[in-house]
Parts: C-alpha cells; structure tokens; sequence
C-alpha cells in the first residue's frame, strides 16, 4: 500500500538521537533551547516555545490569549478536532466559521458576516484561530484587517504549513499578521519530531506565560510571585494551573535535525503537486488550487461525477493508502452534542463529502506517483 504521508528520517537523524540518548540530557537539558532557536531563525519570529504536541501547543495558546470557561473561540469546520478541542479544554464555547470552496480555508466573507451578528449580540470571539488547509496560507492580511478592530487574539493553526509562504511572500510562523503560530511535528507534517509541537510568538509575554502554562504553571522569576518570604535559593512558585507539555531533548534534537532537511522536503512535495496537477487536468475532479508557496502537506481532490466511498474503496483495494481530510469537526458525535447540526457549514460538508486525499510525501517516487494517477484513472472511467 503506497501510504498518503510518510516521514522520511536519514542517518543524521538518527545519530543525532544516539548522540543524546549517549552523551545527553534526556530532558530539559540544551536541546530543546537549540531547536526553539533553529525555529526562530527558520520562520523569523522573536519566540518559540517547544512542547509535546501540536495539540498542547494549540492549549497553551489558548489559555496565553487568556481564554476561560466564559469565552467564546472560532476556527473552522476543515481541520483536524485539536483546532476546536483546544479551546474547550479551556471551558470555552466553540464556533465554526465556514470555509471558502475554492481556498478550502476560512471564507473571508463568511467571517465578515458572522462579526457583524455577533457584534449585535455581543458575542465576539475572544480568539480565532485559522487553519492553513494542507499547507497553503490563509490570506492572513485580510484576516487580521477584519479581526483587528473587535480585538480578537489571531492564533494560526499551522500544523500542515511549515515551509510555506503568504502570497505577499511572508514566511508563515512569522507572525507577521497574529499573535501566534502553532505548528506539529507528527510524522506526517512537514517535519517531525516523532511527537512534538511548537508555539511561534513576536510577544513576550505570549512566550512566558505559554512557556508557563507548558510546565506546571510554575516560575522561578520573583517579581511574578510575592517573594519577600520566599527568598530561599530553592524556591519556585506555581502561580497558576498548568500542564507538564514539555518536548524532551530527545524529540529536540530530531526536530531540529530534520528541520535542516525542510526546505528539501518542502520543494520535493511542491515538485508532487505539480505533477498531480498536470496529471489530472482531464479527470472529472476538481484539483486544489496550485499554490507554490505552499508546504503541500495534502494533496487533496474532490469528485465530481462519482462517488466518493465506491472510489475511495476501489483505490485501497489497488493499494493506494488514500485518505480523507476532514470529517467537518462540527459532525463529529461531541460537537453534536454542543449543538450543532448538519447543514449549518455547506462548504465544509460539501468539500467533505467529495474528498479523496491522494499520496503525497517527500520520499513518493515518481514511479510511485504514476501507479496512484494510473490507477485513479483507471476507477474513474
Ligand atoms: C496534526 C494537526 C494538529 C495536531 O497536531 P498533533 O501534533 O498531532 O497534536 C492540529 N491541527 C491540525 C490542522 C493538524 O493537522
């Protein structure tokens, strides 16, 4: 079964791991520091802090924009659950936005139109987070223009779009339009760590408190607590609830021998979704706009004359380990029980309903890629 992503690690991977594992710290020693520099010189932004999941890495946003039990949060229905979940572990209300067709990002306009209700309502988001659908960018501009004059805390969801650009050719993770980018190493993004996750900021007080909220609440930094009693040289304070999301060096070092290879990764995926491109312009699909300046994470196709599962089951049996991204998160049994309903994001369910995600993976051969376009051919006559 040729798979729909796959990680790809080389022999300085795995030294690098066997150097620590030997000689180092296996947590809380110089790597994670190293590779949270290397993040930063990557995509130009002041600060990351690393944590064990892109998943905790969306929590400690959340909880850095201050997000409790009576906020409200926005993301959008095409995303993997983590993009919602993490605002309800913060107790929040969750809201959807709906997506556009052609971007398969949050529709701008869609967002304006939901402000101004909730404006009347009063029930403006305190966050938004967007999510750059399988690696391309939202249009962060427009976005953070809209968002601005409410107020809202801009988190990006960028755990599919390490090593990608903005049409204005802004890296993302940069930050340049919000107040943090959180990214994934799981083995199928980008780059990978095994497990990991990371939370890019220009804001110091984001990066602290984030920081904070990754390692038990707890600072050694006095002017945060009371320490006229306190001045014994042991002393630490947990000066707030938080979590124990900490990368360990091991996964430190992964991360940021593989971020090396980044760049490579990422032109070898573009190189991919080129030729998917070319290969399908006859097929009755509709193709993801092609857009270079993105990470290509997924290379996602929507039927549009056959049916989906006949498809997607024709294609497993032939051996292409085809997916499909993303079960609208607002379908999904918890969120039914918040309230929602089917029907209420008709982009979202509608792309859904007709998606096939195809290989893609750094390490895809071209003959590999041709198997996968000859075989799609073939279930779609
Ligand atoms: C992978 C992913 C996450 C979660 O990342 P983990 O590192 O697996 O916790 C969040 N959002 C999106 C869009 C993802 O694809």
């Amino acid at each position: 079964m040729i798979p729909y992503g796959k990680h790809s690690i080389f022999e300085e991977d795995i030294q690098a791991v066997s150097d620590v594992l030997e000689n180092g710290f296996l947590t809380q020693g110089e790597q994670v520091p190293l590779f949270e520099n290397a993040l930063c010189e990557y995509t130009g932004a002041s600060f990351a802090v690393a944590c064990n999941s892109g998943t905790s890495g969306l929590h400690i946003a959340c909880l850095a924009a201050g997000v409790e039990a009576s906020d409200v949060v926005w993301t959008v229905p095409n995303s993997f659950a983590a993009s919602a979940n993490c605002a309800r572990y913060c107790g929040a209300e969750v809201d959807f936005v709906d997506i556009d067709p052609v971007s398969r990002n949050i529709c701008v306009n869609a967002l304006i139109d939901k402000l101004h209700l909730a404006a009347a309502e009063k029930r403006i988001p305190k966050v938004l987070i967007v999510v750059h659908f399988a690696g391309s960018s939202c249009d962060m501009a427009a976005i953070s223009a809209v968002t601005e004059p409410y107020g809202i805390v801009l988190i990006e969801d960028a755990a599919h779009a390490l090593g990608a650009n903005d049409a204005l050719g802004n890296r993302v993770g940069a930050c340049k339009y919000s107040a943090m980018t959180v990214m994934s190493f799981h083995p199928v993004k980008s780059i990978t760590s095994a497990e990991g996750g990371a939370v890019m900021t220009n804001d110091d007080e984001y990066a602290e408190s984030a920081r904070r909220y990754a390692s038990h609440g707890i600072t050694r930094d006095p002017q945060l607590f009371d320490a006229t009693h306190h001045n014994e040289p042991w002393f630490y304070a947990q000066i707030e609830l938080g979590y124990n999301y900490r990368l360990s060096d091991v996964h430190a070092v992964l991360g940021r021998s593989q971020l090396r290879r980044l760049d490579t990764f990422v032109q070898a995926r573009r190189a991919l979704a080129k030729a998917y491109d070319d290969a399908l312009q006859s097929l009755p699909v509709k193709r993801p706009l092609l857009d270079m300046d993105s990470a290509w994470h997924l290379y996602t196709i929507e039927l549009t004359e056959h049916d989906r599962t006949t498809v997607f089951t024709a294609l497993r049996e032939r051996g292409i380990g085809v997916n499909v991204h993303y079960i609208p998160i607002h379908l999904h049994p918890y969120y039914q029980q918040l309230g929602f309903k089917a029907g209420q994001f008709p982009h979202a369910e509608h792309y859904y309903n007709n998606a096939i995600t195809l290989p893609l993976f750094p390490a895809l051969t071209a003959d590999n890629q041709q198997e996968v376009i000859r075989q799609l051919k073939e279930v779609l006559v």
